[in-house]
């Protein structure tokens, strides 16, 4: 995937503000915060999104959600709160076709989402 903007990030060929990284997947913070704390995790490895992971998933899906706390105690937000947000598709608002959780905290969010 080679024009894909997060592998891309991946890379290193497009400049992001890299927060923490694994061995298969890397956090950031989004471009368009919508929280105070707004980092993305993805996996190094392209994946267009949930559905198509697979198999993988043994590995990956522990490995994107233990990031994804990891950078929650990192900044702070692990006792105030937080949400996790994986987007898929477009009725689920999916606007990258690269597999990744949003870390959202710093404030308080609300129920149900839109
Ligand atoms: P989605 O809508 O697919 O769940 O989330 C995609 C997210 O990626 C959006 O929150 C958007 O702001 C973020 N985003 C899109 N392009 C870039 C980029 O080039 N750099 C960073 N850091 N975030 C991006
Ligand atoms: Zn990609």
């Amino acid at each position: 995937m080679i024009d894909c903007v997060f592998c891309r990030i991946a890379r290193g060929e497009i400049p992001a503000r890299v927060v923490a990284r694994s061995d298969l997947a890397l956090a950031f913070h989004d471009l368009n915060p919508q929280a105070p704390l707004h980092v993305l995790v993805i996996p190094t490895e392209h994946w267009n999104g949930a559905n198509e992971v697979g198999p993988a998933g043994a590995r990956l899906w522990p490995a994107l959600l233990d990031l994804a706390v990891q950078v929650v105690r990192q900044e702070g937000v692990a006792d105030s709160g937080y949400r996790l947000v994986l987007n898929s598709g477009s009725d689920g608002g999916q606007s990258v076709a690269h597999l990744h959780v949003h870390v959202l905290g710093g404030r308080r969010m609300t129920w149900p989402p839109g």
